[in-house]
């Protein structure tokens, strides 16, 4: 089904995605909430649920079975150990067959009510809306390090990202298609987003606290997080070798000069050989790591095809209106 599919009549769809970890004292809670708040969507969409097992320890899986056993718009998809947060959203994205995918946490961080008002954005056209953070309730180291990452993110990625904003948002399924073309494996879904275009807007929302249970972010996750983000849409730290390497050649340079002055004019005070290693020293230190950033271009290159990313994403394709046209849908034209 398409989005076209509503000037037929036919309903379109909406799928949620869940991923779980350790999350056994959410789902219930978590399931009737979602239920309750998409209930005045019913009417005009059918809305389903992927609720993906990234690998939980606890008995979150009985629970999630217990629930598709009841409810038929639930599907469970487990992973076969923890792959992480993005691969388990991945995973559902590539399962969800719908018209647009609403992607939350599954603490109820993410209030569930929020989802509403993203529907209602997409509804005005919006093929990206994601939701943006008021405020977050959450330790003050946490939402230091987050504002500071934000903060370096944009200043050194290649595209723009928007601050306080997590992977809770909505996603037509024109963006899902062309997400699920991106397949490398260090993934920043928020990023893949933002680098992908479309019509993108945010919602503002106040981030609730934690239902039940602990982060499945510890800081060594988070900062490995963290680097997939800025090394995914960044060769900036690549690119400090080659400013380094200008600097100290810039420094050396001047010390060469200093060097030559004092064996010129008062060679007395130099040590026999002083000059030559000094120079030396400073010359090589200057053009070693000069040449390092010049390597460092060459494997920011390499890193950036490694990816394999889709050189363009096309959102629509116009063409005169020819009579006989409508056997080739714009569709069929886009690889
Ligand atoms: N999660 C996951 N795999 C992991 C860690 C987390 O699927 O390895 C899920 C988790 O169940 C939750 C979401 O990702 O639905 C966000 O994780 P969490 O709430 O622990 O992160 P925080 O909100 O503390 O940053
Ligand atoms: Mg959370």
């Amino acid at each position: 089904m398409t989005a076209e599919a509503t000037s037929t009549g036919e309903r379109r769809t909406i799928t949620y995605v869940f991923p779980i970890y350790n999350e056994a004292g959410n789902i219930d809670l978590l399931h009737k909430t979602v239920s309750a708040v998409v209930e005045p969507l019913s009417d005009r969409y059918h809305v389903n649920f992927i609720y993906v097992d990234d690998g939980s320890k606890d008995d979150s899986l009985t629970r999630l079975r217990a629930l598709a056993d009841v409810d038929d718009r639930v599907t469970v998809v487990e992973l076969a150990r923890n792959f992480g947060h993005q691969m388990a959203v991945t995973a559902g994205l590539d399962l969800a067959d719908a018209d647009a995918v609403v992607i939350m946490d599954s603490d109820l961080q993410d209030p569930p009510r929020v989802s509403l008002e993203l529907v209602a954005k997409w509804e005005q056209g919006y093929e990206v809306v994601y939701a943006q953070r008021r405020s977050r309730q959450d330790t003050a180291f946490k939402k230091f390090t987050a504002s500071a990452f934000y903060w370096l993110l944009r200043k050194v990625a290649s595209i723009d990202i928007p601050r306080n904003t997590g992977d809770f948002r909505l996603i037509d399924r024109k963006v899902v298609d062309e997400l699920r073309k991106f397949r490398e494996r260090d993934r920043f879904l928020r990023g893949l987003v933002s680098y992908i275009g479309f019509r993108q807007t945010g919602v503002l929302f106040d981030r609730d606290e934690r239902h039940s249970g602990v982060t499945g972010y510890p800081l060594s996750k988070m900062v490995r997080f963290a680097a997939d983000g800025i090394l995914g849409f960044s060769v900036a730290p690549l690119r400090l070798i080659s400013r380094m390497g200008y600097f100290i050649s810039f420094l050396s340079f001047l010390g060469i000069l200093y060097v030559a002055g004092v064996k010129l004019f008062a060679p007395e005070t130099a040590v026999p050989g002083w000059a030559f290693i000094t120079i030396g020293m400073f010359f090589l230190g200057g053009i070693q790591i000069t040449m390092l950033g010049v390597l460092g271009s060459y494997i920011g290159r390499t890193y950036a095809q490694v990816q394999g990313r889709p050189l363009y994403s096309v959102a629509s394709v116009w063409t005169a209106a020819k009579p006989p046209a409508p056997a080739v849908s714009a569709e069929s034209l886009v690889p």
